[in-house]
């Protein structure tokens, strides 16, 4: 097939979260199966200045904007890459989407519409590429309009499209006045199309008009059209529902192998676990945490806001630093949590330690090193580093949530007993529940055979692209099929 895949971050070239990764590595394995896929992408700064090779595919007036579209290739998959190259909206230093003080850039909606429309461009060959591709896939807000400027156009004359939630807290609410300003169909204004609640809505664009619609795990498909998770979008998610499913990302299992990650201290297997102790005690040290094999080391690596859950943890750190529990937690985000994060770690210089700021080698070296890693999110989508925790024998400690419940079973007699345990799930986002759930894994922590177990388990298990790969492609043939 012909799938152009429309998204506003990639691994490596650009990534805030885990859409970056998706972004990479699902486009690689279509590939990988023989498909024909491109990804579409802002030419922001940061992407552009890297970049050796880009040849200019074409170049044409949009909105008064000059704008030109760039073709690369990423290494080593060799994955072909389409920058959007409008400089006035993306060749600006910093993040895609705020400015250095933490706003959002004022003309996000031109931007993002302007790559939207391009989009739609694309994918009906009016620009003269050559290509024209069955099937759209469209990737959160940022994407949200490509599916409106397609149904413009006549049913016959579009390919499909496939809208993607990797996160409904993010949706891209502007005003009215935006909504003209993008010179929009007056139609489109409307509780049943673009309006929400009196703002204009991205993701509604998506929601409405995609031809189906995916989100990353199945529990988080279901969640999504419940009031607690909805956002007000249930009732519309639940009308949608029969377009509605939810396929679980996957991770790279080359760039996250302990065998042969090149960031570790020291490498290891299911096979060889001795190593993994080596990777907690440079941690340890590294962190002027006591060094002790028999402290429980937690770790933590996420951005850092309410969603997360690390202020549960917060509240915990007096409680759980009477045992023998240590804390090391690698994260950036809302500026108050990382303030309390580095006055814990003050309050308790041998058992927290802290990092601000984001540290791909470190963040590696943290899933090696850590004996559990704490997800308490309020809600996951589907959560990438459960999956890389496991994979490294890491237990993940997480919330009954999105795609954390999908992938983590409680270690409970019966799970222990036929095996499928692999981490600790604990249920309610509060202080209590996470302490709990914290004791629960320190007492099996301290039975090493279970430990090894659980370890054992948990690295056996496989959440490779492949199988989401699959699963993508069985959904786009069916869309496409006249
Ligand atoms: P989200 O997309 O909500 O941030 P995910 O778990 O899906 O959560 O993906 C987060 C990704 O970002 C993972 O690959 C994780 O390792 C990475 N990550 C998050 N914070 C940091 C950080 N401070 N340093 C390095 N990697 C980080």
């Amino acid at each position: 097939m012909k799938l152009l895949f429309a998204t506003s971050e990639l691994y490596p070239l650009i990534k805030i979260g885990g859409l970056a990764d998706v972004s990479n590595n699902l486009p690689v394995a279509l590939k990988n199966r023989r498909q024909a896929v491109r990804v579409l992408l802002p030419a922001y700064q940061s992407v552009l200045v890297p970049l050796k090779e880009v040849k200019v595919i074409a170049k044409f007036d949009l909105n008064g904007y000059s704008v030109r579209l760039l073709e690369t290739h990423l290494a080593p998959s060799r994955l072909t890459i389409w920058l959007v190259d409008c400089p006035e909206l993306f060749n600006r230093p910093g993040s895609p989407y705020i400015n250095a003080q933490g706003q959002d850039w004022p003309d996000n909606a031109q931007r993002f519409g302007l790559f939207c429309e391009v989009a739609a461009k694309v994918a009906t060959d009016e620009l003269g590429l050559n290509w024209l591709p069955e099937l759209v896939h469209c990737n959160d807000w940022q994407t949200g309009l490509t599916p409106v400027y397609l149904n413009q156009r006549p049913a016959s004359e579009r390919p499909k499209t496939v809208f993607t939630i990797h996160n409904l807290a993010f949706q891209g609410l502007f005003s009215y006045d935006v909504f003209q300003a993008l010179q929009l169909p007056s139609e489109l204004w409307s509780s049943e199309a673009l309006e929400y609640y009196g703002q204009l809505s991205f993701i509604k664009g998506g929601l409405v008009f995609a031809d189906q619609i995916t989100t990353v795990s199945p529990r988080y498909a279901e969640e999504i059209t419940t009031a607690e998770f909805g956002y007000g979008l249930e009732g519309l998610l639940q009308a949608r529902n029969d377009k509605l499913t939810g396929i679980l990302n996957g991770i790279d299992n080359q760039q996250w192998n302990p065998q042969t990650d090149t960031n570790l201290v020291h490498n290891y297997s299911v096979d060889l676990l001795s190593g993994k102790i080596k990777n907690k005690r440079a941690l340890q040290r590294d962190f002027g945490l006591l060094l002790n094999d028999k402290a429980m080391l937690i770790g933590v690596v996420s951005r850092l806001y309410k969603q997360k859950g690390i202020d549960l943890l917060l509240q915990n750190i007096a409680a759980i630093s009477k045992h023998a529990i240590q804390l090391i937690i690698l994260g950036t985000g809302d500026s108050k949590i990382e303030g309390e994060l580095i006055e814990a770690a003050a309050a308790y210089p041998v058992t927290v330690a802290v990092q601000v700021g984001y540290d791909e080698q470190l963040a590696h070296q943290i899933v090696a090193g850590a004996d559990v890693f704490a997800i308490p999110s309020r809600y996951e989508p589907c959560g990438l580093t459960q999956l890389y925790s496991l994979r490294y024998g890491t237990l993940p400690l997480v919330r009954n949530v999105g795609g954390l419940a999908d992938t983590v079973v409680n270690s409970t007699t019966e799970t222990i007993a036929n095996n499928t345990a692999n981490g600790f799930v604990f249920d309610e986002a509060s202080p209590d529940a996470l302490y709990e759930s914290i004791l629960h894994a320190a007492s099996c922590f301290a039975d090493k055979n279970l430990w090894q177990n659980l370890q054992s388990s948990a690295m056996k298990q496989d959440f490779s692209w492949g199988r989401s790969a699959r699963n993508y492609l069985r959904l786009y043939q069916g869309l496409s099929k006249p």
